[in-house]
């Protein structure tokens, strides 16, 4: 186990967990918002981040702590928690975004990690390389392997209490990316963040987004505590959560206020678009979209910037309480409303239910199909694994409607889309408890026929009868030849 992090609960590959900062002496509950704090510029004072908005740690550059000479002779005599007037714990961006864009880098991995040691960082951060997307296969295996000497030599160096986050780059090929999670895990460091994903995110490249997480994830151990670099936008965190990201920071609260951008769950409106507010938060219950425009430009500015933090909090204990109840699958099938690009993410992410299956909690609350991707959920993938494991008579009717009467078979199961056949004893347990909409569409039928066809297949002996209501041809035509059709919406004798 990693000491300082600890899972205590979970749904899909999302996690409640304690992220325990020794030298802050602060246990942050994770999934965790960390709002950037640029130290130039506080939209809103990080005090305010902790009391108003329940803050339990945020996130500063140490590099621009660095460059900026009257800063950095206060963050090194006084300590970065008394430059920032912030009681959680503080993590320090390396500043490799920044060196990546601008230049060489003209610092040791040593001496950032002394300075960020030096201005008392809770959390520091190496200077990594973050490897752009779609780039050559050979820039990323070469910027990778730096990376990679870099966290070797971040590992061998003693930096007391502080924690050292290891950055996973590997740019969009999923196998450096695993490789890349295999190796950070591999080192004594504690915070695994997934880096150079902000160009996804920017052109709202979810889909990608997902599958270099997943495959970061391939290579983090369970136990690692993962940071989705640079994720700032509330409405893709349910998404990012479900995949097991826990750490978030934004940035997107302050530098779209400073656009007159509004944020919500469902994507951002320009201010001037907007003729009601739609939420309930203290700055929208005390003005109208008409008074925020009438305030001064630093008012406006600060007035947004706390909405939009409170907005982007909000979503992160809606996502814990959705951890907790079991359903944050159904969150993100709401959000993956909000833009197509948000779907495609979805439909990402069940692409790997396999993975997450092998994390999901075998019961929990309720299920319900809120969509054609339910079909596709990592509930109804383990029930079609678990129908090889169950036994079977010589025959068997399989029916969405009631048990055979008479001795025409040896037992009777009940068919229910999107699972397919279970014996009648399992109809209690989850996910058979399942409410789906009586309107069955084809996605949820399709799924049940491959239920079917598993359970026929491994057991080759067994005469199957399926009892079906008015399943289309095209999904009875995927059914193995051998099993017997009986259309019940026909047959009522
Ligand atoms: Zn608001």
């Amino acid at each position: 186990m990693r000491e300082c992090f600890e899972v205590r609960d979970t749904d899909v590959g999302g996690r409640i967990g304690e992220l325990t900062v020794p030298r802050a002496d602060v246990t942050v509950e994770t999934p965790a918002l960390l709002p950037v704090i640029n130290p130039n510029l506080d939209t809103i004072a990080p005090r305010r981040l902790a009391t108003e908005f329940g803050a339990e740690i945020l996130i500063t550059n140490s590099y621009i702590i660095h460059g900026t000479d009257d800063v950095r002779e206060q963050a090194l005599e006084d300590g970065l928690h008394d430059l920032l007037d912030f009681p959680g714990a503080i993590m320090t961006d390396s500043g490799s975004f920044q060196l990546s864009e601008y230049g060489e880098i003209d610092v040791t991995t040593e001496e950032i990690l002394e300075f960020q040691h030096a201005i008392g960082s809770d959390i520091a951060t190496p200077v990594d390389i973050p490897t752009p997307p779609d780039v050559s296969r050979e820039r990323a295996e070469d910027e990778l392997a730096t990376t990679q000497e870099r966290l070797e030599l971040a590992d061998e160096i003693d930096t007391g209490e502080m924690l050292v986050s290891a950055p996973v780059q590997g740019s969009t090929y999923p196998d450096l990316r695993e490789a890349a999670g295999r190796h950070a895990d591999g080192t004594d460091l504690d915070v695994f963040p997934v880096g150079a994903v902000v160009p996804l995110m920017n052109d709202y490249r979810y889909d990608d987004m997902i599958d270099a997480v997943a495959a970061a994830k391939r290579g983090l151990g369970a136990d690692a505590p993962v940071h989705l670099f640079g994720a700032g936008h509330p409405m893709m965190f349910a998404l990012a959560a479900a995949m097991g990201c826990d750490l978030f920071d934004s940035a997107a609260y302050a530098l779209y206020a400073r656009d007159d951008r509004y944020l919500t769950v469902r994507g951002t409106r320009h201010l001037e678009d907007l003729d009601y507010l739609p939420c309930s938060c203290p700055v929208c219950t005390a003005h109208s979209p008409a008074d925020l425009r009438a305030l001064p430009d630093d008012e406006r500015e600060e007035a947004l910037a706390a909405h939009n933090l409170h907005v982007t909090f909000e979503e992160i204990r809606r996502i814990k309480q959705a951890i907790r109840a079991g359903n944050l699958l159904e969150l993100v099938e709401q959000r993956a409303r909000a833009h197509p690009t948000m779907l495609d993410g979805y439909r990402t992410l069940l692409d790997h239910a396999a993975q997450l299956e092998r994390a999901d909690p075998v019961s929990k609350g309720a299920f319900f199909y809120t969509s054609h991707e339910s079909a596709r959920r990592p509930e109804v993938l383990r029930h079609h694994q678990h129908l090889d494991r169950l036994s079977v008579p010589d025959s068997l009717f399989l029916t969405e409607g009631s048990s055979a009467r008479g001795d025409e078979f040896d037992d009777s199961w009940r068919v229910k889309p999107p699972f397919g056949p279970f014996p009648r004893a399992l109809s209690k347990s989850y996910p058979l408890t399942a409410e789906a909409p009586d309107r069955t569409d084809r996605a949820a039928l399709e799924a049940a026929a491959d239920g079917v066809t598993r359970l026929v297949e491994s057991n080759p002996e067994t005469e199957v009868t399926l009892g079906h209501k008015g399943w289309p041809a095209g999904v009875l035509e995927t059914l193995p030849e051998e099993v017997a059709l009986v259309d019940l919406t026909a047959d009522r004798t």
